[in-house]
């Protein structure tokens, strides 16, 4: 696999992509000046590994930091929803194997 941090100062790196860990988990932190209206002060910050870096980036990157930042977002949620799914599941399991046991009486209820 190509080190996409060979690419860091290139202007087209994602910027989601941590520069220290190399995982998608950076985020916006603040937006510390406004330059002109397309060139922003922003302070970025890995939540995964805690490296952070204030640097100039573009408007169309940050929006695209954005977008990426609300795709995780849904993938995250989408996972969330999966394991509750799961953990339910799990549990009408262990209430059928207690019911199959005996270990469940109509006189609990
Ligand atoms: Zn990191």
């Amino acid at each position: 696999m190509a080190d996409r941090r060979s690419s860091t100062h290139s202007p087209f790196r994602d910027l989601h992509v941590c520069d220290a860990c190399g995982r998608p988990f950076v985020a916006p932190v603040s937006v510390v000046e406004t330059l002109d209206g397309e060139h922003h002060v922003v302070e970025l910050s890995c939540t995964n590994c805690g490296w952070s870096d204030i640097g100039v980036h573009r408007d169309a990157d940050l929006i695209a930091l954005d977008r990426q930042l609300d795709r995780a977002t849904s993938q995250i949620a989408a996972t969330a929803d999966g394991l509750a799914l799961a953990f339910e599941l799990e549990r009408i399991e262990c209430f059928a194997r207690a019911l199959d046991d005996g270990l469940i009486l109509p006189e609990d209820f």
